[in-house]
């Protein structure tokens, strides 16, 4: 299917691997040209090559901590006005609700919160002078069913979701529209490190962990980021243009609910 979306261009946060990289991939599979960003440079530019020389776009690669203001206002002078913004930090750490205190909640709260809703604050305007747009936000399944070892996740995300219920409806008839896509287990570091954390509060092997939790997803394995950045793309393409202000999840099944 032709997306409709060749030559425009898209910022896309948190993308040197994962699944910011996966809606990367796929957005320039499609023709649009690219600022990437990543706090670790070596891996970027590495990110950024593959992508220019698969792709034939262009790419310009930003390191910078996304969720800093310093970090937002170089990745926002260098992309200028994208048609385009998908954003992603890394997610908070695991841990259990007696050891979070209002640092904690702050720090989440800022990444995964604030820091999506500061870049939407400032790109959104030129989405709307010129009459279309595309938001992205890349949050979690934690939003429809919460994972309690993320209880920060769960908190954090909840709070952008509500921003963009509201939003979204905002500049929806300037033909911006903004959406949440809710990954749900996906084959990135961020499971590796969930594993982990796991298998060590339970004293069960890594192994064990892993099977447990793809045998709990209806479809028996984790997502990838090519699945998640092919739905990513869908939803930057001309033909999405009366999906807004939805929260749709990739979870292969795994949230047990009728709506
Ligand atoms: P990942 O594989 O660990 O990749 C994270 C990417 O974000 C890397 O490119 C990393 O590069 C970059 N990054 C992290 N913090 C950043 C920051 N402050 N500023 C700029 N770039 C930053 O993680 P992922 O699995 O793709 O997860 C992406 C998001 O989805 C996270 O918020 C995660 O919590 C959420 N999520 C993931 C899953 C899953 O199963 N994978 C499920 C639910 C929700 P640098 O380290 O070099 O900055």
């Amino acid at each position: 299917m032709d997306l409709g979306i060749k030559g425009k261009k898209a910022l896309v946060c948190a993308s040197s691997k994962g699944l910011g990289f996966g809606c990367a991939e796929s957005l320039a599979e499609a023709g649009v040209n690219l600022v990437l960003n990543a706090r670790s440079e070596g891996q970027l530019e590495l990110t950024a090559d593959y992508i220019r020389k698969r792709y034939g776009v262009e790419v310009k690669a930003v390191a910078a901590d996304i969720t800093s203001d310093e970090g937002r206002f170089r990745v926002i002078e260098a992309v200028g006005a994208p048609d385009i913004l998908v954003t992603n930090a890394g997610g908070p750490p695991p841990g259990s609700w007696e050891d979070w205190d209002r640092d904690d909640f702050i720090k989440a709260l800022d990444a995964n919160m604030l820091t999506p809703i500061a870049l939407m604050k400032a790109l959104i305007p030129s989405m709307i002078e010129k009459r279309w747009g595309r938001v992205v936000n890349i949050t979690s399944a934690s939003v429809k069913a919460p994972i309690p070892r993320l209880g920060l996740s769960n908190s954090s995300r909840s709070g952008l979701t509500g921003y963009v219920a509201g939003t979204s409806r905002q500049v929806a008839r300037f033909g911006v529209t903004i959406n949440n896509l809710l990954p749900g287990a996906h084959e990135t570091d961020r499971i590796a490190t969930l594993v982990s954390s796991v298998s060590q509060d339970r004293g069960v092997s890594e192994g064990e962990i892993r099977a447990e939790m793809q045998g709990s997803i209806p479809v028996g394995r984790f997502g990838t980021p090519q699945e998640f950045g092919a739905a990513c793309a869908f939803l930057c393409s001309l033909h999405a243009s009366f999906i807004v202000g939805q929260n749709i999840l990739l979870d292969g099944g795994g949230v047990n609910a009728t709506l």
